[in-house]
């Protein structure tokens, strides 16, 4: 239970499915007030809100696709306009667009991985900025932004996936200028890194290669979406983490060791 976590107003990009979605559950039950983000809304929307709204928090859906940097900057201001401010900005959205060995990587391929997982994140906390920093100093606790990495972010990515891994190595990376330049506004900069998450992102897999990936896996197996969830609620929790920022939490079991 993280207490501090209720009314929070709590913006998660990416998430009608999979690990965003997982995450706008687990803080929707501790009663903060959730942003979804997808380009186009979910079939099941309907029910999705209604669940989310269940323990009295408010739950809302914004269409932008975040590959665009206007987009990025309408999804953030949407969002004020309904909640009246951001204390809390995850960037999850991100994926494989595609699989590309170098040879075959043009420049619409370099331009959609790149979009979609750096100038996705870049542009929405740049939006975000000035409404974490108040959000800060109204609250006196820190605001919190949240970028999801990958075990792809520290061993390079697989088959066809160099721009995606170097894309979440990036991500990695410019946290830590982020930590420099914006603690002094009381605001924290933290990395989740899932490992193999069983969602959408491995629909290309069939059963053998699933199998010999689990092998890897000291844990024996995929992660489940839920299974991150907590490692955000951690983050974004003041009480929990005041004191953590530039940090990467690796959720893999065990599949990778930094
Ligand atoms: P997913 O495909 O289930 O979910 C991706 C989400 O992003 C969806 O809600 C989708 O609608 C949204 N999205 C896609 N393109 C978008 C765009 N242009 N604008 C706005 N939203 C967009 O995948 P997931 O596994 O839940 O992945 C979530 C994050 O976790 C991604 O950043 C991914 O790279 C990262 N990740 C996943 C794994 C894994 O094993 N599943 C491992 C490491 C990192």
């Amino acid at each position: 239970h993280f207490p501090d976590l209720a009314h929070k107003r709590v913006l998660i990009t990416g998430s009608s499915m999979g690990i965003g979605l997982a995450a706008a559950r687990a803080f929707a039950a501790q009663g903060a007030h959730v942003g979804l983000n997808a380009r186009r809304a979910p079939a099941e929307l309907a029910e999705i809100l209604q669940d989310l709204r269940k323990d009295g928090g408010e739950a809302e859906f914004f269409a932008a696709d975040l590959a665009d940097s206007a987009a990025c900057a309408k999804l953030v201001d949407d969002f004020v306009a309904r909640f009246g401010g951001i204390d809390v900005l995850i960037n999850n959205a991100g994926g494989l667009v595609g699989r590309k060995p170098l040879p075959e990587i043009d420049d619409a391929f370099f331009d959609a991985v790149n979009d979609l997982n750096m100038r996705s994140v870049l542009m929405t906390t740049r939006a975000a900025l000035p409404h974490l920093r108040a959000s800060a100093k109204a609250s006196g606790q820190s605001a919190s932004v949240i970028s999801v990495g990958s075990i792809a972010g520290h061993t390079g990515g697989g088959p066809g996936a160099s721009l995606y891994g170097a894309a979440k190595a990036w991500l990695h990376n410019i946290h830590k200028n982020w930590v420099d330049y914006h603690t002094q506004d009381d605001i924290r900069f933290n990395i989740v890194s899932p490992g193999t998450v069983d969602t959408a992102f491995h629909a290309d897999k069939n059963d053998e290669v699933r199998q010999r990936i689990s092998n890897g896996i000291p844990l024996g197996r995929f992660g489940k979406a839920e299974e991150m969830a907590p490692a955000f609620l951690f983050f974004a929790s003041h009480a929990m983490s005041g004191y953590i920022t530039g940090q990467i939490l690796d959720v893999n079991g065990g599949q990778y060791m930094p």
